[in-house]
């Protein structure tokens, strides 16, 4: 039995091959580095029908990821994240095909985070690292102390000074030494890359390590698989770094290679806030990287990345699915939120919340059509972050006017 398919790595810019079992960050020319697989014994040695017999989560997937040793697979119980129709939504804006939520805030530490790190953190430990350090805006952080902490390893992360309190603490309970940085993820990321060699750690930041994407490629497996392996239309997904749009782009081509799914492909549609959309002004200007964007703002923290090291993965992914890049106003957002959680009960992070308000939008002004099965990214649980207080006040001690409830 093969204990992966793994041959060997390539830069994503230069195809430069790189050997398996080695510890890699980026390639030599700054760029991420994506795995590549002996697809065509993968495919004699497993069919779908196997997965009917294999417990849930994304490990179920193992064939298609770079972990060698079961021994290694870091797991806490995770989850195949649930495909929730809008139908309210669907019903007001007329449409005949279906929205769909992927709420990948069901898995460990709330975040789809968890995919990401699980697999970075385990081929961690299987190529023998043991001090694990990054920048993150809260729920990277917080799924790499809790994969790592399992793992027995070491973990320092910064964050920028506003992370909300609840993000940091989840972090430090979950054993990683947490600090707070006066600045964005991109400072932070610059004192993980320099303290590399004077504080011995490996950095595990988005895409200068090559295994983040395999675990977030797992969403497209998974969502093929839920869908009876037929792609939907559209995916809106909230883009910081990118690992999830570029991952699942890989996952697609992936299952084509080896005849699981045919050449038809979902419209990849980057979703940004109006206050940090950088893919979106390169995308309009047909440029193939985005340059820092300046004074980044939004309170949706999973997509406030300035500057992403696959920023040219991103935009050839959008430009090759026929898809596009859309930024959204902080209002639509928060919105967005309120709307989802009042009207179909669901509590959306506010980085999902842009994705309901970018498909709104794309459905008004026809870029997406009311007959497609769209699918919708929710990243995290909206229970994370910061609620406005919305409760009334019953005084026990008085007479209580029980028409007030009706
Ligand atoms: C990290 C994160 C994102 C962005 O994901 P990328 O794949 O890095 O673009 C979006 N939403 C939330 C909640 C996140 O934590």
């Amino acid at each position: 039995m093969k204990l992966s398919f793994i041959t060997h790595l390539e830069c994503s810019y230069t195809g430069e091959r790189y050997e398996a079992g080695h510890v890699h960050g980026l390639s030599s020319a700054g760029k991420p580095l994506l795995v590549r697989y002996d697809l065509g014994s993968l495919s004699k040695m497993l069919s779908k029908e196997a997965f009917g017999e294999r417990a849930d989560g994304f490990w179920r997937y193992r064939e298609f990821l770079p972990v060698a040793k079961p021994e290694n697979r870091i797991t806490l119980g995770e989850v195949m994240t649930p495909l929730i129709r809008l139908s309210h939504f669907e019903k007001r804006a007329g449409v005949t095909g279906e929205i769909i939520v992927k709420d990948e805030g069901r898995l460990p530490t709330g975040s789809f985070k968890a995919r990401g790190l699980a697999l970075a953190v385990s081929m961690a430990k299987e190529l023998g690292l043991n001090h694990l350090a990054m920048p993150t805006n809260g729920n990277a952080g917080a799924a790499m102390a809790a994969y790592a902490s399992a793992a027995g390893m070491k973990t320092t992360v910064f964050c920028p000074d506003d992370t909300p309190q609840v993000n940091v603490d989840e972090i430090a309970l979950q054993g990683g030494d947490v600090y707070r940085v006066n600045g964005l993820i991109n400072d932070c990321g610059r004192i993980v890359g320099e303290g590399k060699e004077k504080a011995g750690w490996f950095d595990v930041s988005t895409l200068k390590e090559p295994y983040r994407i395999e675990g977030k490629k797992t969403m497209g497996l998974e969502l093929a698989e839920q869908l009876g392996w037929e792609l939907p239309d559209a995916i809106f997904y909230p883009t910081g770094g990118g690992t999830g749009l570029i991952g699942m782009w890989k996952a697609f081509d992936e299952l084509e290679a080896i005849g699981w799914i045919g050449p038809k492909r979902p419209k990849m549609i980057a979703v940004q806030a109006a206050g940090c959309a950088p893919i979106v002004k390169a995308w309009e200007a047909g440029e193939e990287h985005a340059p820092l964007w300046e004074n980044a703002w939004t309170a949706a923290a999973g997509i406030r990345v300035p500057i992403a090291v696959g920023d040219f993965l991103i935009l050839r992914a959008v430009r090759a699915s026929d898809g596009f890049a859309v930024a959204v106003e902080e209002n639509d957002i928060f919105n967005a939120r309120d709307a989802v959680a009042r009207e179909e009960g669901l509590l959306l992070c506010p980085e999902g919340a842009a994705t309901y308000a970018a498909c709104r939008q794309s459905l008004e002004d026809g870029r997406i059509s009311k007959s497609d099965r769209v699918v919708l990214f929710n990243c995290a649980t909206g229970l994370k972050y910061p609620m406005e207080a919305k409760t009334g006040f019953v005084d026990r001690t008085k007479p209580i006017d029980y028409s007030q409830f009706k």
